[in-house]
């Protein structure tokens, strides 16, 4: 049966209008004042926005770090991003040397098949550039439809890769379509510091902070930046925490250079200070990258402003503080990295951006949907309102208040690091494919509903 969304306030990356959505199966047929809807069933949308649905372009879920597994898999995370107004995650699937990339992909697959919530895609983790990864790569674009591929230049001696292998895969990334996506740290730099920290008995979370500053992020940056134009290759940089790194992908940019960025909401809201929290509370706040001086925030948002960063992603990556930020309390690189934020991206980017007059709501729905959708190949089936679209729709109650916090989330962990944080406005129904799957706080969708999302090449836009 038809749906019809009435009486709301569409918006999307480039218009505010009033009109009725009018969907048929999964897609959006007919957007107008006056579309005849005939008996379709009407969702009441009367003072709401009706926003595309998130997508979300940086997830950890069901993820071994450090000898523990993330407390969110498939099935927990994908519904909390529900709840929160995602319909759409694309999800790291780690590879290890000498492990062929498909056997890589398979066991990824496994975690999300049956499980998934929401619609999915995958990103492909490169850990070596040798003849056989070259020769999957092709196969793993054009069949897989993996059509990003995620470096780090942080973690020596775990995921950490050298200049070589980023040069290589940018080469070939070009060749084949694919993006390729960096976390942007100097390893060789964060490694001394953290062993002189030890060293010296500095074991508390705040010298996680202090053993990774802006600059070894902003350096990394501006190396990758360096590498990309020199293989003429395009290049996004993932969770930009601070506003030295920022100002590197503007003068790229400003340069010519084919060159993306994303925040995530930790950066924009919280700060560093957050770490020296008593009763080790500030492993709550262990994030790679690490929380930033306070000044730093509204640079980020002026970033997204005015374009120079484009997306935001929630790094979910949750860990219990119970068993499993507990690890490091006598070694602060024994906390696991990361934080739940899967569920409240969206309404945070909402309250503390929109509501509080950083940013308007066409650059809302741009960086918490539809530029990620463009970058990694997914437009316009998601990312966006218009006809034959994905009928993936938020509709949100802005004059909502409500109070983040882990007894009322929907994360399978146990704090949540924006606990007691107000927030105005509230996705009140969730379509996904033109199904209802959040309605009246429930959730209404079959566990394992979520499809797999074989993705376009990366087109420049
Ligand atoms: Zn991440």
């Amino acid at each position: 049966m038809a749906k019809v969304i009435k009486g709301g306030t569409v918006v999307t990356a480039s218009d505010i209008y009033q009109a009725n959505v009018l969907i048929e199966g999964e897609k959006v047929i007919s957007i107008g004042e006056n579309i005849d809807s005939g008996d379709a069933e009407i969702i009441d949308a009367k003072g709401c926005y009706v926003f595309p649905g998130g997508v979300d372009p940086h997830t950890h879920l069901d993820m071994p770090f450090g000898g523990t597994t993330t407390a969110d898999d498939f099935e927990t995370g994908t519904r909390a991003a529900a709840f929160g107004g995602t319909t759409t995650v694309v999800d790291f699937c780690l590879t290890r040397k000498g492990e062929p990339l498909k056997s890589a992909i398979q066991t990824w697959h496994k975690k999300a098949d049956g499980k998934a919530l929401i619609d999915y895609g995958f990103h492909l983790m490169i850990s070596e550039i040798n003849d056989n990864v070259l020769g999957e790569l092709s196969q793993v674009v054009a069949e897989e439809g993996i059509t990003s591929l995620k470096l780090f230049m942080a973690y020596k001696n775990v995921f950490q890769v050298d200049d070589g292998t980023l040069f290589q895969t940018l080469t070939k990334a070009k060749e084949l379509g694919a993006l390729v996506q960096v976390h942007a740290e100097n390893g060789d730099v964060i490694d001394y510091l953290t062993k002189k920290a030890l060293a010296e008995e500095n074991t508390d979370p705040i010298y996680h902070a202090l053993t990774r500053p802006p600059e070894a992020e902003e350096e990394a940056t501006g190396r990758a930046i360096a590498m990309a134009a020199l293989a003429d290759a395009p290049l996004y940089v993932v969770h930009v925490s601070c506003a030295a790194a920022a100002n590197k992908i503007k003068e790229a940019r400003d340069a010519g250079y084919k060159a993306w960025g994303e925040t995530c909401p930790q950066y924009l809201v919280l700060d560093i200070t957050a770490l020296e929290k008593p009763d080790f509370e500030g492993a709550k706040y262990v994030w790679s990258p690490p929380l930033r001086e306070k000044w730093n925030q509204e640079e980020l948002w002026a970033a997204l402003r005015n374009g120079s960063l484009q997306t935001v992603g929630s790094d979910q990556c949750s860990f219990n503080f119970a068993g499993q930020k507990e690890l490091g309390r006598n070694d602060f690189t024994k906390i696991p990295n990361g934080g739940p934020l899967i569920e409240d991206r969206f309404s945070i980017l909402y309250s503390e951006g929109v509501h509080k007059g950083r940013i308007g709501l066409n650059t809302f729905v741009n960086v918490v949907s539809t530029n990620a959708a463009k970058l990694f190949g997914l437009f316009p089936k998601k990312g966006t309102i218009a006809v034959g679209s994905d009928a993936d729709i938020v509709i949100f109650d802005p004059k909502a208040e409500r109070t983040l916090s882990a007894f009322t989330h929907h994360m399978n962990v146990d704090y949540n690091p924006f606990e007691g944080m107000k927030v105005v406005g509230e996705p009140v129904t969730v379509l996904s494919r033109g199904e209802v799957i959040v309605r009246d706080k429930q959730f209404l969708g079959k566990k394992g509903r979520g499809e797999y999302l074989r993705r376009a090449t990366f087109q420049q836009y």
